[in-house]
């Protein structure tokens, strides 16, 4: 899900370095090539001013292939990489429609692998013409990294999966005027909020560090304490901590 932006624009203060890197390893990487699922889009409402501005602003075809590929570098690191799992999404439907908010997910099919992402009409229809692509393309990877993260068998916090949508949106370099670090009472706040939280993890623990939080979200069911002091060493709340404190 994509929430309503906060009204008052603030620039970033955090440089991201992109998912563009020159490692050997990253290079490797590089040779080999996700597939893609099958991708469908549909319009509700061809009228709709919000279907004129999406359909001159983006190529639905480059949006969701791009976003896809960028989220699963950035998640699975690799096709053939032994230490992730990609999910096996069938199949996603882009579908724009007159609904109030701004967009969400769902899943269906035997094992919830065809995907539906919903956009809503009115909310591209006012979104800032000097940067109308960069928002639809940031709400459309927000929403890919939702058919295919995993959300440790359904007991994860929400914030933690909304937190993981937004740090790809990060690197992916499309994260919106209004974004911020700012001090939160709750490391799973969600959103821009946790993918801060995350980024901040990822470069303490290294490259790769958001990779296995949600790779150990597939394998095992969600138990807050279990989960950080396997993977850190450490609670989450110390971690959070931690990361306030850098802020300061
Ligand atoms: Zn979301």
């Amino acid at each position: 899900m994509v929430r309503l932006p906060e009204p008052t624009p603030v620039p970033p203060n955090v440089h991201i370095n992109g998912t563009s890197s020159h490692s050997e390893e990253d290079e490797n990487a590089s040779k080999e090539r996700f597939s893609v699922p099958a991708l469908q889009l549909q319009i509700q409402d061809l009228k709709h001013p919000g279907a004129t501005r999406f359909l001159n602003a983006v190529n639905a075809t480059d949006s969701l292939t791009t976003g896809t590929l960028n989220l699963l570098k950035l998640l699975y690191r690799k096709p053939s990489d032994a230490e992730t799992t990609v999910p096996p999404t069938s199949s996603v439907t882009l579908i724009l429609e007159n609904f109030p908010g701004v967009a969400y997910t769902v899943g269906s099919g035997a094992d919830n692998n065809v995907k539906e992402i919903h956009f809503s009409l009115p909310y591209i229809a006012q979104i800032n013409p000097s940067r109308i692509a960069e928002e639809i393309d940031g709400v459309i990877t927000h929403e890919l990294v939702h058919c295919f993260q995993y959300n440790g068998h359904g007991a994860a916090p929400g914030g933690l999966i909304e937190g993981i949508a937004d740090w790809v949106r990060l690197h992916c370099n499309l994260s919106p005027p209004h974004w911020k670090q700012e001090v939160t009472e709750n490391w799973d706040a969600g959103y821009q909020h946790t993918a801060y939280f995350l980024e901040f993890l990822e470069q303490r623990f290294g490259r790769g560090t958001v990779r296995r939080i949600n790779e150990k979200l597939r394998g095992s069911k969600y138990h807050e304490r279990d989960f950080w002091m396997e993977l850190f060493g450490q609670e989450v709340e110390e971690l959070f901590t931690e990361y306030t404190q850098s802020l300061q």
